[in-house]
């Protein structure tokens, strides 16, 4: 298998700051190809065989715009089982509530734009119902949970120009923690 020329921009780069446009369907050949492209790294980055020989840093989420590409576009791939994965393409989405309970990742989130250690935790909804398209243009309303929930969270804010790392508080790091549930 060959690993998909996928270039991610740096978080230094300003244009991971720009909000995102909708898109319109039908999607142009190109932006399918970079979908299939993206879906492919993100798998391979996450089976060891792989992320060895090609020197991979796992990543379960990607939005086009960490490519470059300013469309409200991205894919999570997620192990669901060992080795067994479940692609989301999600385009123009669309958050419509969320829990009221907290949750943050243990170990800290990671992104494949931020090539650096961040200490500190990242709050999210440990449940969200959001509305969105696949490649198709076909609506979908889903409800995610816990470490998809965050997923979503964290590629939505991508779309939004926002990083996982401005969520967490500068001078407390470990900012109400207490009332959120780690997962
Ligand atoms: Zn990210």
């Amino acid at each position: 298998m060959i690993v998909p020329n996928v270039k991610i921009l740096d978080e230094k780069n300003p244009i991971l700051r720009i909000k995102s446009k909708e898109v319109s369907f039908p999607l142009s050949d190109s932006d399918k190809q970079t979908i299939k492209d993206i879906a492919n790294y993100l798998k391979l980055s996450q089976i060891k065989e792989y992320y060895e020989k090609y020197n991979l840093r796992p990543g379960m989420g990607l939005a086009f715009i960490q490519l470059g590409i300013k469309k409200r576009i991205f894919v999570i791939v997620y192990e669901k089982d060992d080795k067994e994965f479940e692609t989301y393409v999600v385009i123009n989405p669309k958050l419509l509530s969320n829990s009221e309970e907290m949750v943050y990742i243990a170990e800290g989130e990671g992104c494949l734009s931020v090539n650096r250690e961040v200490c500190g935790i990242v709050p999210r909804y440990a449940r969200i119902n959001i509305e969105y398209y696949d490649e198709e243009g076909n609506k979908h309303i889903k409800r995610m949970r816990e470490e998809l929930s965050v997923a979503f969270q964290h590629e939505m804010d991508h779309l939004d120009g926002i990083l996982f790392v401005d969520k967490i508080d500068k001078k407390d790091p470990y900012k109400d923690m207490d009332k959120m549930r780690e997962i």
